[in-house]
């Protein structure tokens, strides 16, 4: 999303840190470069203005008590970030569960913001935390907003409280109300409200959420808001803040190509805190917004906090204490553990997604861009059409078993080849790292094994590197 952005920061970054000593003029030129960046990502002007006042103003101040351009050039950085997490909203805030149950959130927003798809997976988050969501279909206009929602809850395991058939049938207070009557009626401690958005504002879509909101009287409102929107985004919350309010932002659609204005402009133009981000179609693609974590995004400085969230949820307890005893005991990791990994890691998500999320991913770009996805569904399937014993022990894997290893999983024989030399390689990497010795070329990313790009590993390169015979005639009768 913010790559542009991230691009142009890095660039006055370095060009300020190639200085010797920071001078007042320096500033400025970093000034007009961020200030042209921020523009350009479609930020609202009145924020651009502020912002830059903040950062030249602090920045002056700073460099005298500074003595080297590399401090001096830090301090810049420093006071960036802070202002940066500081239009982007401070600190994360959390959802205010109410005394007495159920807490009530409505949904608010354009149709196609992601509404619908946010409520299946705010019901998800909450779920999965211990709470017992209810879900009620309240948008009784827009075509199948009501199946979406039903089908969302049926996948999750959430209820849908849905009377109404919707397609513009049926009142949509009536419904808000009775679903909150029946969320207390059978104890469920939270209630999230999806309603009906309009392609525009207008007078009817306001007095609709209005009615919603004042007949069920909810602990948040939560503002949806598509982040592709651009300046426009600025303008719709206005108008929701005025015609309903609401206590909170979700911005959607993060994971799309646009320049990412929305996001920080709405925290300072609304006052409101972003709460959650949507980073994608699928229920795992949300997360809660951190505005420190997305300011080092768009600092070129990764997010590795989420990126070890990420992989502790993907990591279940008792595959990674297995490991760690394995490896302690000095067995051997074997293809099972690869395999378990792979699985492990096929959770966490989009692997150019996950890549997106290291240190200086902007300038990695192409690389994270072209990851192909199914080089890990691949791999999956050979390490599978593999028996007990081969995972066990690859030692095992002749030339015959090759062979029939490749055609199970649809592979080329060069395929499981490759991926053996490269497991045999990972397995002397744990090797030496529990011997205590520096693994060679460890790959950089902390994963034993990974499969590389398809642009990489092309099929059809007669490059035989293998001592085994059989392996070697196999390669060479491809
Ligand atoms: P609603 O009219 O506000 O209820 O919007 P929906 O929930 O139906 O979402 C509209 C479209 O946006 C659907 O096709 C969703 O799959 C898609 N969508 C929702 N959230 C995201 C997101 O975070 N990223 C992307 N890429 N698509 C999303």
């Amino acid at each position: 999303m913010f790559e542009s952005l991230t691009t142009r920061f890095s660039g006055a970054f370095s060009a300020l840190r190639g200085r010797g000593k920071i001078s007042s003029a320096d500033i400025e030129t970093t000034c007009i470069e961020i200030r042209q960046a921020l523009l350009e990502s479609d930020v609202a002007l009145s924020v651009v203005e502020t912002f830059i006042s903040q950062i030249r103003e602090k920045s002056l101040a700073a460099l005298p008590t500074l003595q080297s351009g590399t401090n001096q050039a830090q301090a810049v950085f420093e006071i960036v970030n802070t202002a940066l997490i500081e239009i982007l909203g401070g600190s994360a805030r959390r959802v205010r569960f109410a005394k007495n149950p159920p807490t009530v959130i409505m949904l608010a927003g354009l149709q196609g913001a992601g509404k619908t798809t946010l409520a299946g997976k705010l019901a998800k988050f909450y779920a999965d935390q211990g709470n017992t969501p209810l879900l009620v279909a309240s948008d009784l206009q827009r075509p199948n907003a009501v199946t979406q929602l039903q089908v969302v809850g049926e996948s999750i395991g959430v209820p849908v409280f849905a009377p109404e058939p919707g397609n513009g049938v049926g009142d949509p207070v009536k419904v808000a109300k009775s679903g909150i009557e029946f969320a207390k009626s059978k104890l469920y401690n939270m209630v999230i409200v999806d309603t009906a958005g309009r392609l525009g504002i207008d007078e009817e879509l306001m007095n609709q959420a209005v009615s919603i909101r004042d007949a069920i009287n909810p602990d948040e409102i939560l503002f949806v808001v598509d982040a592709m929107i651009g300046q426009d985004a600025v303008r719709t919350s206005e108008a929701f803040l005025n015609g309903v309010g609401f206590d909170g932002v979700v911005l959607t659609k993060l994971d799309g190509d646009a320049r990412g204005g929305a996001a920080l402009s709405i925290a300072s133009i609304t006052k409101r805190p972003i709460m959650f981000a949507s980073t994608g179609e699928k229920l795992a693609d949300f997360d809660i917004f951190y505005p420190e974590r997305m300011a080092s995004r768009i600092l070129g400085m990764g997010d590795v906090a989420t990126l070890a969230e990420q992989a502790k949820k993907a990591f279940d307890g008792d595959t990674s204490a297995k490991l760690e005893a394995k490896f302690a005991s000095g067995e051997d990791f074997t293809l099972e553990d690869f395999l378990e990994q792979l699985q492990a890691m096929s959770k966490m998500g989009s692997m150019s997604k996950l890549l997106g999320m290291l240190p200086g991913a902007g300038q990695m770009k192409k690389q994270v861009e072209n990851f192909d996805e199914s080089e890990i569904v691949r791999t999956k399937a050979i390490v599978q059409s593999m028996t007990p014993l081969e995972r066990q022990d690859p030692k095992v894997l002749n030339g015959s078993r090759r062979a029939r290893i490749a055609l199970g999983a649809g592979r080329k024989v060069s395929d499981v080849n490759n991926l053996v030399d490269r497991f045999a390689a990972a397995q002397k990497m744990m090797k030496q790292v529990r011997n205590g010795g520096m693994p060679a070329g460890m790959g950089g990313m902390g994963m034993p094994a990974m499969p590389k790009p398809a642009a990489k590993s092309q099929p059809g390169k007669k490059k035989s590197k293998s001592g085994n015979p059989a392996k070697r005639a196999l390669e060479q009768g491809q």
